[in-house]
């Protein structure tokens, strides 16, 4: 399974906020869209940071509240980790356990097509292996 066949199943929408926007800006988006992580981009496509709930929560113990009016860019992660469409799910799998990343970005050409969550990962995995048992009875129990 290739993260495209994830794409095709769940969408290319990737929600972004720019940097500049507020991290209580951030706060509703993650919220009104049920997500763990947002895609900051200035112009929705060139890929300028990755903010997730951690971040926040990390940024609220360390600066409390008041950080909820600060930039975004402030206290995003800069180096983001991305995959491409063709990339194997399973290879994903050990780059997001290696990294403690539990959202990868999709590029092509340095351009946001999509992001796969580690959820995304579990669910698509846990169909092929069904899929590989269903196949393995098939085979013993009837030779083809
Ligand atoms: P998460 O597990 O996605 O909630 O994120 C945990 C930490 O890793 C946070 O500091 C995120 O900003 C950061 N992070 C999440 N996804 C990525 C990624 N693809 N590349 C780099 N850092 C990331």
């Amino acid at each position: 399974m290739r993260v495209a066949d994830i794409l095709k199943r769940k969408g290319t929408l990737v929600a972004t906020v720019p940097p500049n926007a507020r991290v209580s800006d951030a706060v509703t988006t993650l919220h009104e869209r049920g997500i763990g992580a947002v895609v900051v981009s200035d112009d929705g496509a060139t890929i300028d940071g990755i903010l997730s709930e951690r971040d926040i929560v990390r940024a609220l113990h360390r600066t409390g509240a008041d950080v909820l009016d600060h930039a975004i860019a402030g206290i995003m992660t800069s180096n983001v980790v991305t995959c491409a469409a063709e990339d194997r799910v399973d290879a994903m799998m050990s780059l997001m356990t290696e990294n403690r990343i539990r959202h990868l970005p999709v590029a092509a050409d340095g351009q946001l097509v999509g992001i796969i969550s580690i959820g995304d990962v579990v669910a698509s995995r846990v169909t092929e292996l069904e899929n590989e048992t269903r196949a393995m009875e098939e085979y013993i129990q009837h030779g083809r």
